[in-house]
């Protein structure tokens, strides 16, 4: 038996993003309370928190009252210093541990890890000279993606080197690049759509895996997710296999996101693994049973896990920069909240950049067709022509 942390109890959160303030909703709904520790002052998870910390990671004094403050810890960023999550864990439970966060905070690291436990991903290499990105491109081939192995998301920090002509800006962006850097080389995989699976997996191994979501892309940016997937149930059956097999290697304890891609050739390959709640699950909120914040809460302070059940189709859709102002302003805002079956999340971030994510909409209906096609005419409303970011190549 696993002890269990009662309602009342102060759950601590590292990262303080939209993802740390929909955790926080759903902590406060089962009555606990919740310390966010974020060092941007700004992070809209501070202004749902019932204590705020915005100072460095490396702040020692921070450190020493946050493990004071709180009775277990999870985080909502993968980005977080795996030391700091070393030192607090000797103290705190921490949900995912530090050593599950080290192998997925480093593309290579986790690559590597997936590949040495035979779960498939796409080919790929590190590249640390110019001579080795002319070798990993003859093994590998073109067109190729180069990542960061830290701190990416959402696209930044990634290279796409479709052809010869291609590679001399890479080499450059080697080169000038700081030596503590490290890259990794990918195959780019043709594929035919991208899938996610969120798995939960408590501290006695009961697992329980959400519907698999198909999600479209732009300049690497979710721009919107749909379930259930429009695949075939035995294509759904190796998803969720796959993920509850990653999740089960890597021992996890709370929840992770398994981004795949569904090849061509039909086969599925791992993108990354998120061990935290996803975008690409916040369609859980208004369309099942139990959202992804409410498991992750309930693993993190030893309780059952919650049913998982698709309540009705739904489809996600981002509210990127100044998309958000469309939502807000005059008729087309009116029209957009009065929408049948749309459920407007908005996150109060004071600065709108190009590709941030500001909100999203939820889409529910009772048939997949209607929520897409709602879904499609919102995006039409709110769109803006993509704007280039460099970065993606
Ligand atoms: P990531 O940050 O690695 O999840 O990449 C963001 C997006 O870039 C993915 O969701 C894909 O749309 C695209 N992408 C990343 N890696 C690859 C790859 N190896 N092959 C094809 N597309 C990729």
């Amino acid at each position: 038996m696993h002890p269990i942390l009662e309602p009342g109890a102060m759950l601590g959160v590292l990262g303080g993003g939209q993802l740390g303030a929909m955790f926080t909703g759903a902590a406060r709904r089962m009555g606990y309370r919740v310390a966010i520790w974020d060092p941007d002052p700004d992070a809209p998870a501070h202004r749902v928190a019932d204590q705020s910390f915005s100072t460095p990671f490396a702040d020692h004094d921070t450190r020493d009252r946050f493990v004071d403050t709180v009775q277990a810890i999870t985080l909502e960023w993968e980005n977080i210093p795996a030391e700091l999550c070393q030192w607090l864990e000797q103290y705190r439970t921490l949900r995912p541990s530090s050593a599950v966060l080290k192998i997925l905070q480093d593309r290579l690291t986790q690559k590597e890890f997936l590949s040495s436990c035979s779960l498939p991903v796409p080919d790929f290499a590190e590249v640390e000279s110019e001579h080795q990105l002319h070798q990993v491109i003859s093994r590998l081939g073109l067109p190729l993606i180069c990542k960061t192995a830290r701190s990416g998301y959402d696209g930044k920090g990634q290279w796409l080197i479709r052809q010869s002509s291609d590679i001399p800006q890479f080499e450059r962006i080697l080169t000038t690049s700081s030596s503590r850097v490290r890259w990794i080389a990918e195959q780019f995989v043709t594929f035919v759509r991208e899938l996610s699976v969120l798995v939960v997996r408590s501290a006695s191994g009961e697992t329980c895996v959400y519907p698999v979501v198909e999600n479209r892309h732009e300049q690497g940016i979710l721009r919107d997710s749909v379930v259930p997937a429009s695949i075939s149930s035995s294509d759904a059956k190796a998803a969720r296999e796959l993920s509850v097999r990653a999740v089960a290697e890597l021992h996890g304890i709370g929840i992770f996101c398994i981004e795949l891609f569904q090849a061509k050739d039909g086969r599925l390959l791992i993108n990354e693994i998120a061990p935290r709640p996803h975008n690409s699950g916040h369609y859980t909120l208004d369309a099942c049973t139990v959202s992804q914040f409410e498991q992750q809460v309930r693993v993190i302070c030893g309780l059952p896990l919650g049913e998982v059940r698709l309540l009705s189709p739904a489809v996600m859709v981002n509210l990127l920069g100044d998309e958000v102002t469309a939502v807000l302003s005059g008729e087309r805002g009116q029209e957009i909240f009065s929408t049948s079956g749309a459920s407007v999340h908005l996150y109060g971030k004071r600065v709108i950049r190009p590709g941030r994510k500001m909100g999203h909409v939820t889409f529910t209906a009772a048939e997949s067709e209607t929520a897409v096609a709602s879904a499609q005419q919102f995006l039409s409303r709110v769109r803006k022509p993509p704007s280039v970011i460099p970065s993606i190549g």
